[in-house]
This record gives structure tokens, sequence and C-alpha cells, in this order.
């Protein structure tokens, strides 16, 4: 039953029981909540809300309190939505957002075994040639797709590595579900499995000298057609700073998470760290990646390399104990450090994430006692923007960007470590709202993830989806979501210039600044999930 008129906002994969159920509701007027057998178990009476800036909505967030796992209604005159409270809700979404990556292989086909309609024969497969010196050609296969284009990038891939590394070392219940994907059954959990997909990638991405190559893709995006019939040469493009620091935090993570598993490949991964921070200590003036002349596939650059060798350090400090990379990262520390970013613009989450949870009171003073005040400081700011939201929704409304999910889910992330680390409830409660965000409790009334949710994203910006020929899109893949700052002129041209940032959205394939897919979308949601799908 299609419930589009309804005036409530909802998760619509449903409520855990032992967290508190949130709804929103539009307009004013007492709300019920009935159980299945029609008694009234909540009863809220709304008054006039105010005006949520980001969306123009006026909304209020229904606090239902801890409900029991059950069928309900929420009721206001004819208004009418059900929701559901039942254990494990986010379990299929969560491990679908992990799945998404394995749609996402290059370099080989997807089975109908593993992909079911999804399948299609192996891409990507010819040898490339290094951008620079066109008498370079390397065979270097592997790695996910990056987003809605056919492009891998290092920099963004070994940010999605990390939040997936992250999401199994704190909440391995959480999603430690067989995927059915090739590998699954060999003794290794399966996120660890697709993780490992691409870190296998990023290894043939080192440059002989210890740097890593930016990116391989072709000079330009490829039209709206299957990863098999993208034959056009790809290319190895210059090595890049940012992406060299990536790896070498992604690696020496990698080594710790993986040692126990395969020896052998954790210490090859750690061996290729350390020659990147060689590489990187032997050129300590940053100079910005720039796509050569000719070249239009995605930029990640980055306008400075210090977030990134900050993780770096961390994780290489993490990962061998030696005091040389401790004090690297002591000295490349600041307050100001992006400590509340998890994307692959600024990365200091992950370095915070690696000092909190990892290292703790063995970082030290300024790695562990300084870093998680100033990171508490900014958890603080972010629970204010979820306070001042209609939606609860922890995002300025000027920072709804193209891929706005990056920024909610990274403060979904901050908060669910502030929690742990403090036991802090509504830091909690806080995270939780995002999560709900992305399951549809939104001014769209959608669920983010494809093959999920009552009203779903049904047209990403995705290649394979727009071109196979099936009417459902690749499932479990998260869009990007509402973009006023950074749209494209055919986007502003569908809005009135009035139109609240975080109604800019259609769900329409040629509208990549608003309905792309990206690996490290997926990536940090699976953190998320993970945590609130952990058995209590
Ligand atoms: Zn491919």
């Amino acid at each position: 039953m299609s419930q589009a008129s309804s005036a409530f906002r909802i998760n619509q994969e449903g409520y855990a029981p032992g967290l508190p159920v949130r709804a929103a509701v539009l307009g004013e007027g007492p709300v019920t909540l009935k159980n299945a057998a029609g008694d009234v178990v909540r009863s809220i009476t709304v008054n006039a809300p105010e005006t949520d800036p980001a969306s123009g909505d006026a909304v209020t967030l229904l606090d239902l309190g801890v409900l029991e796992s059950g069928e309900y209604e929420l009721e206001r005159g004819e208004e009418k939505r059900r929701l559901a409270v039942k254990p494990r809700s986010w379990n299929a979404v969560t491990h679908a957002l992990v799945k998404g990556l394995y749609y996402q292989r290059c370099g080989c086909g997807l089975s109908p075994e593993h992909a079911g309609v999804y399948a299609h024969p192996p891409c990507h497969t010819a040898p490339a040639t290094e951008w620079e010196d066109r008498s370079v050609r390397r065979r270097v296969t592997g790695g996910w797709h990056d987003a809605g284009d056919y492009g891998k990038y290092t920099g963004p891939g070994a940010v999605t590595v990390a939040h997936l590394l992250y999401a199994w070392k704190l909440f391995p219940r959480g999603c430690g579900e067989d995927l059915n994907i090739p590998e699954t059954g060999n003794g290794v959990p399966d996120i660890l499995n697709e993780a490992r997909f691409e870190l296998e990638w990023i290894l043939q991405m080192q440059r002989s000298d210890g740097a890593f190559y930016n990116k391989l893709t072709k000079s330009h995006f490829a039209p709206f057609i299957m990863p098999q019939d993208d034959l056009e040469p790809e290319y190895l493009m210059p090595v890049c700073w940012c992406a060299t620091a990536d790896a070498a935090a992604c690696l020496a993570l990698a080594y710790r998470t993986y040692r126990s598993f395969d020896e052998p490949f954790a210490n090859r991964m750690l061996l290729a760290a350390r020659h990147a921070w060689d590489w990187l200590q032997a050129h300590p003036d940053y100079v910005p990646f720039r796509n050569p002349e000719g070249v239009r596939t995605g930029w990640y650059g980055g306008r400075s390399d210090v977030s990134n060798r900050f993780w770096a350090a961390c994780e290489l400090y993490a990962a061998t104990g030696e005091t040389v990379y401790r004090q690297a990262a002591e000295q490349l520390y600041t307050p100001d450090l992006s400590l509340r970013e998890f994307g692959w613009m600024e990365v200091g989450g992950l370095g915070a994430l690696c000092c909190l949870f990892d290292l703790k009171e063995n970082a030290g003073d300024v790695l562990y006692t300084r870093l998680k005040q100033d990171f508490l400081r900014r958890c603080e700011n972010a629970l204010t923007l979820s306070e001042a939201s209609g939606y609860g929704t922890a995002l300025e409304p000027e920072r709804y960007i193209w891929g706005s999910i990056l920024p909610i889910m990274g403060s979904a992330m901050a908060m669910i470590m502030a929690a742990l680390i403090t036991g802090r409830r509504d830091m909690r409660d806080a995270a939780l709202l995002q999560w709900h965000y992305a399951m549809g409790m939104n001014a769209l009334d959608l669920c983010f993830v494809t093959g999920f949710g009552e009203h779903s994203v049904m047209h990403p910006h995705h290649r394979p989806s727009g071109a196979d020929g099936i009417e459902a899109p690749v499932p479990g893949l998260i869009s990007g979501g509402p973009n006023k700052s950074f749209c494209m002129p055919q986007t502003r041209e569908r809005f009135s210039p009035d139109t609240p940032p975080a109604k800019h959205y259609l769900d329409e394939l040629p509208s990549a600044d608003t309905n792309e897919i990206a690996i490290y979308w997926n990536s940090p949601a699976v953190f998320v999930g993970a945590y609130f799908n952990t058995p209590v």
C-alpha cells in the first residue's frame, strides 16, 4: 500500500527494541500510536512546529520511547503510517551495504550464483598504460568501480576499506554474516573477504619508488554502458601525496586486521605501507594533484595532505609500535585537525579512530588525552546540529553538498565513537537519528539505499543500473542525496532558487550531483549500521 501522502516520516526498515523510537511528523495536531491490537500506547499533542531550516518543513520529531517488538500504527486523523519494531531490523540492509561493494567488483565477472540477475562477464581486464610514460604498461586488475562510473581511485578505495575494517574491529557481530560472495566459507569473515578484494588492487597501485598512483581510469567517463562493454584504454594517472598517505594508513591498518588470517598477505601490506611512508618522508613538500590535460575523470586530490599523513603515522605506529611514527603523528597533530571527517578529502577522523580505539592510553598525552578532548568537543558540535534540525539531521543547511550522505554518516560515526568513549546516551541517540535519515526519516520520505524501504531510490546515477535493462537498480547502494551547493546547471534549472537544500534531489539517472552512488558512501553507512545492528 502506498503511503506517499502520509505526514509521518519514519525509518522505513523499522526500529529496534531497546532503542528509542523516533519519527517525524509534518504539521500539528494530536498523534496517537496504536499497537497491533488497536490499543493506544502513546498519545502526543503536537503544537505548531518551527520551520526546519534545511528542508523548509514545519516538522516535529516525535519521541515514542522504547517500544516492545511488534507492529504499530501512527495516526493523526486520517493520516496513518505503520511502523515495525523487531530485533535485528537493520541486519539485512547493513549486510546489503557490504554486498553492494561486491557488485562494484572490477576485473572479474559477477556470476549468477552470487549476483543473480545482475551477473555480467569480466570487465576492464586489459593492461593499463602509465599516463606520463606511455611505454610503461602494467596489468592492474581487481578493485571496485568507485561510484556511478568505472574509474578506480586509490584514496577513496583506502578510505572505504578503513571504514569496513573499523566496522568489523569494533562491531564484528553487527556485520559478520555470510554475503554469498565467491570467498564465502573460507574461514574469513565476508566483510574482510570483500575488503581484501580492494586491498589486493591497492597493492598493485604502488609505483616502484613507494608512491601510489592516484587513479586508474580512462581519460573520460564512459557512456551508460555495461562495464564489460567499456573497452577503451585505462591509464595509471600520476602519483598523489594524499593517495600515498591514505594507502599507507589503510595497508598498515589492514596488516593488523588480517595478521591472524593470513600472515604473508599482512606482511606484504605492512612492507608496502612502510615504503609509501618513506616516499612521503623523502617528499615533504606537498604537491596538489591536478588532472593532467585531457583527463576529465574524478579529481580526488585534497587541498592538503596533513590529515592523510597524520592518519598514516597513527596506523603505522599502531602496526609497529615504533617511536618514529608516534613522533611523526605528534608533530602533525593540531587541535584543528579534521577529527570529525571520515571522507576522501579529510581523514582526521580515521586517525582519531586509531588513537582512541586501538592505541588508547598507549598513544600518550598528545594522541590520546588531548586528542580525545578535541574530538569530544567536535562531537558536541554534531549534537548541536542534530538538535537544531527538524529531522535531527546533523548537517548545516549550507553543507548539503555533492554526497551529503557522507558528512551525515560521518557525524553518526563520530557520535557513536563519543557514545562509546563516554557512555553518553544523547550521543548514541543523535547518531541513531542519522541512521533514520538514511533509512527514510527525511524531508524526501525516501530510503537512500537501493532495494530497501517503502520508497526507495530507483534511478541512481550508476552505469550498470542504467544499462542492464533490469527495472530494479543494483541493490545495496546508497545515494549521495540532496545537493544544493555544488549542483549541475541542469539540476539547478529544475528547482526554484527558494527550494530548500534538503529537497534538492532528483531520483533520476542523469543526476550525478544528487543521485550518484559511491563506495565511500556505502562504507560509513556500514559502520553505522553495524553498530546499531549489533545484538544487545
Ligand atoms: Zn570493471
